[in-house]
């Protein structure tokens, strides 16, 4: 594995693997940090003499190198990608895997621009999908044809919240020969590892929890599969939408705390979905460390807490549900998630507009938080008064 060199002994431990995996000291300096490397090209000894096989920032880059071992690392992977962003890193993974003719089996809840891609991009090259609720993986089995070449799954999801089971549906995928491919964005590796569980390849955007400071856009693609991690590498360089090294380095730095950031994510998104579930004007909550979500025992299972995503309904309609979203003060009005600042949004009309008369459209009633790492308390204000308490 890629911390061999500055992780003592087999220290496999998430928090110690996410300082340390690919952070080498830079040989020249001993500079503890990985530096920016920023750089397109690299001077060869003589033709052909590469130094340490840099040739072109397209084909590799140190700084993104050191991320791509990171990410690998805390997947469980053996070949970690980085992208520029998320889509990129889904539009390559499904040139890697698809050709016309061939069906994907796809979420009824899902980031809308992944919905997009299929529906408005991938479909026009001859890529058939279905929409099922893959939740239930029986509904995910009566979906698959002799053509289903993928199972793409989010979970939890965006911005439902559903939970499926990884491992029942890596069982399915298995039987059928076709590949399970996981998008881990709302759990990250802390929380929830999806190539334990079974899966083959893992998608990040590591603009939300990975970067987890609202300052970067990117994606990540981590796979076990040597074989097929070898095939993406030569997408990622051959469609040519890898992550820049600065990056590379922002999301290599938001990465340290991540495990810090999770476990504060989790707690504050806990009291406040507490909160909204006793809530007059609150009709529904979805979050997946509510006992009484439906998914809560496979949460409980396979993910080690529950996130800082939560959705939930108001009582009197979309416009009820725009006035919550405009009255928060100290929740920002915006898209995205994943950060330590707390966002607040309208996915009807904001993420996932899109998604509007699909199988994916939300509800009209539905707001949308991503709870950051303040302090709870003030978060608890802020959404009582924005529900007019
Ligand atoms: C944001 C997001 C994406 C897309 O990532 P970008 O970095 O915005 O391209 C994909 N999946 C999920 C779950 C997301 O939240």
């Amino acid at each position: 594995m890629s911390d061999e060199h500055n992780t003592p002994g087999a220290v496999r431990s998430f928090e110690t693997l996410a300082i340390h995996a690919g952070n080498t000291a830079d040989p020249l300096t001993g500079a503890v940090v990985p530096p920016i490397y920023q750089v397109s090209t690299y001077k060869q000894d003589g033709v052909g003499g590469l130094r340490g096989g840099y040739e072109y920032s397209r084909s590799a880059n140190p700084t993104r190198t050191a991320l791509e071992e990171n990410l690998a690392a805390l997947e469980g992977g053996t070949r970690g990608l980085a992208f520029a962003s998320g889509l990129a890193a889904e539009d390559c993974l499904l040139r890697t895997l698809l050709v016309p003719g061939d069906h994907v089996v796809i979420p009824n809840d899902a980031y809308g621009g992944t919905f997009r891609l299929f529906a408005k991009v991938v479909s026009r090259w001859g890529v058939e999908f279905s929409v099922a609720d893959t939740s239930d993986p029986a509904a995910v089995r009566a979906a698959l044809t002799d053509r289903t070449k993928v199972i793409w799954v989010e979970t939890p999801s965006n911005p439902l919240l559903g939970i499926t089971d990884i491992a029942a549906l890596a069982d399915i995928a298995r039987t059928a020969g076709v590949k399970l491919v996981v998008d881990n964005t709302f759990a990250s590796p802390y929380l929830q590892q999806p190539l334990a569980l079974g899966a083959d390849v893992v998608v990040h955007s590591t603009t939300k929890y990975m970067g987890g400071h609202s300052d970067v856009v990117g994606g990540a693609l981590v796979t076990g599969d040597a074989a097929l991690g070898e095939e993406l590498a030569y997408h990622q360089n051959a469609m040519g939408a890898v992550a820049g090294p600065f990056d590379a380095w922002l999301v290599l730095r938001g990465i340290k705390t991540l495990a810090v950031r999770m476990d504060r994510h989790s707690e504050n998104a806990t009291r406040i979905a507490e909160m909204l579930t006793r809530h007059p004007r609150v009709t529904q909550v979805l979050y997946p460390g509510l006992p009484e979500h439906p998914g809560h025992e496979i949460a409980a299972k396979q993910m080690r807490a529950f996130g800082g995503m939560i959705s939930f309904r108001v009582e009197g309609g979309e416009q009820a549900a725009v006035d919550v979203c405009n009255k928060a003060k100290l929740f920002t009005l915006g898209e995205s998630l994943g950060g330590v600042e707390s966002l607040i949004e309208h996915p009807g009309r904001m993420t996932h507009a899109s998604a509007a008369n699909s199988p994916l459209e939300v509800p009209a009633d539905l707001v949308r938080l991503s709870v950051g790492i303040e302090a709870a308390d003030d978060l608890l204000a802020d959404l009582r008064q924005a529900l007019g308490d």
